[in-house]
């Protein structure tokens, strides 16, 4: 697996603004995605891989063995990783789960897979009755829809990035003008993406930044500048211990208690556990690290800043655990 340095973050927009998640809004999904699935770079966290597995029946190994996501170091160190995208049109680029369906394909998969046409949205059925001259577009389908990733879910809303900082920021952004099409209805940037179960992603990508921050604080950031103290520890071994997040099978407990569990179409239970072990795995390979370099917390990391504790991440990931705080002291209210 090899890593490059860059940070394509987030999503470029021009039209990217704060919202408030109960303000009232009008808004409705084509469901063609042609702005969310074109020309966007879609992050993957190890939650989201081990998600992703379950639409590709494939195990964590064997979806980055295929080269489905790319990793790349971030300013801060972090190892973070993107989906893969594919030629679009002449000068664009998709991603790999999009596929583009227009009237002839319709008609196409009618005959060919029955089956999957009977399940395809309407405007899809209703395209391969149409007796309009020529090829038209008609939807934008995702290969992966049940397991997509988080930023896909709420797509164009999305919790600021800002929480990353300050986990105390509850604010939300809109970083696309969609929505307005003729299925657009009265709701809020919060229903919408509720709608979207995105509150079990949002668990796992605190519980994410937080594993992130403790392995930056013992030193396993990959920053070189004099006031960051790194564990010392080659580029290789320092990249595998950041992937294995990625690569739920190499957790000898994980195989034991879910032997293939990735052929199961859904199992979000298990995967909330898997998750937990993974990280879990993580963070005793980082103590047991430090405790054998004979180094302390202390001396690792940023100098301006106190090591911070190992994360409690049954308590992040409880679903019953509360997220957004500011809305819902606004509801209560
Ligand atoms: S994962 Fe699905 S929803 Fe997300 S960008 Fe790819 S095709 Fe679109």
């Amino acid at each position: 697996m090899t890593a490059t340095n860059s940070n394509p973050r987030q999503w470029k927009s021009l039209a990217a603004h704060a919202i408030d998640f109960d303000e009232p809004i009008h808004w409705g999904c084509s469901g063609r995605g042609w702005h969310c699935c074109t020309d966007k770079v879609i992050p993957v966290r190890p939650y989201e891989v081990i998600r992703l597995r379950h639409a590709m029946r494939q195990s964590g190994r064997d979806l980055l063995n295929s080269g489905l996501v790319t990793f790349v170091w971030d300013a801060a160190g972090t190892l973070v990783s993107y989906l893969r995208q594919v030629p679009y049109e002449r000068t664009r680029k998709a991603c790999v789960f999009y596929e583009e369906v227009t009237n002839i394909d319709a008609r196409r998969i009618r005959e060919e897979a029955p089956e999957r046409f009977a399940g395809l949205p309407e405007q899809v059925q209703r395209a391969a009755d149409s007796d309009a001259r020529g090829e038209f577009r008609v939807a934008g389908l995702c290969n992966a829809h049940q397991h997509r990733p988080e930023a896909c879910r709420g797509f164009p809303f999305q919790r600021d990035p800002a929480r990353e900082r300050n986990p105390e920021d509850a604010s939300g952004l809109q970083v696309f003008r969609c929505g307005t099409c003729a299925l657009s209805t009265p709701t809020t940037p919060r229903a919408v993406m509720l709608d979207n179960d995105l509150e079990e992603f949002w668990r796992a990508d605190d519980a994410f930044l937080a594993v992130s921050r403790y392995l930056q604080s013992r030193g396993l950031a990959r920053v070189v500048h004099a006031d960051y103290r790194s564990l010392h520890l080659t580029d290789e071994q320092r990249t595998e211990l950041w992937a294995s997040m990625y690569v739920p099978e190499a957790v000898p407990e994980v195989i034991e208690r879910f032997p293939e569990q990735w052929l199961a179409p859904m199992d979000l239970e298990g995967d909330r556990e898997i998750y937990r072990l993974v990280l879990e795995a993580l963070l005793d390979r980082v103590d047991a690290l430090v405790a054998e370099r004979g180094t302390g917390p202390a001396d690792l990391g940023p100098r301006d800043r106190a090591p911070v504790s190992r994360p409690d991440l049954a308590s992040m990931l409880d679903p019953a655990r509360a997220l957004l705080p500011v809305v819902r002291a606004t509801e209560a209210a």
